[in-house]
């Protein structure tokens, strides 16, 4: 199912529309003010590249934005490559095992434990 994705003129939210067929016309409709101001965003194409591919993309500069992290590959990625930059890559087997539970929604789980755990 295709997926178009605008960036809202009048709140600034990034909105996704899903539509049966390409082709098929559709009401690109803000779904959460309702404004029809809505900004076509070029579609994803990110969905092929390596880790490592996207690593050597990232600008290490700046941190990322929220729509960064909306690719939940992408969790982590700036962590490692500041490591890597500040000399501190022996770390990495630690960072991977971590990355890989929090992409997997593992960490919030051992948290959410770790928390409920915890008596007050
Ligand atoms: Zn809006």
């Amino acid at each position: 199912m295709p997926i178009y994705e605008f960036r809202c003129g009048n709140c600034r939210r990034r909105v996704e529309i899903f539509t049966r067929s390409i082709g098929q016309p559709f009401d690109a409709v803000c779904d959460s003010c309702g404004s029809t101001e809505l900004r076509r965003l070029m579609p994803r194409v990110a969905v092929h590249r390596s880790e490592a591919d996207r690593l050597a993309e990232l600008d290490t500069s700046r941190m990322p934005g929220d729509d960064y992290y909306r690719d939940s590959r992408n969790i982590g990625l700036y962590a490692k490559k500041r490591m890597a930059e500040l000399g501190m890559s022996d770390l990495m087997p630690q960072i991977d095992e971590i990355v890989e539970k929090g992409r997997s929604g593992e960490l919030l789980k051992e948290y959410a434990a770790a928390a409920e755990s915890r008596e007050f």
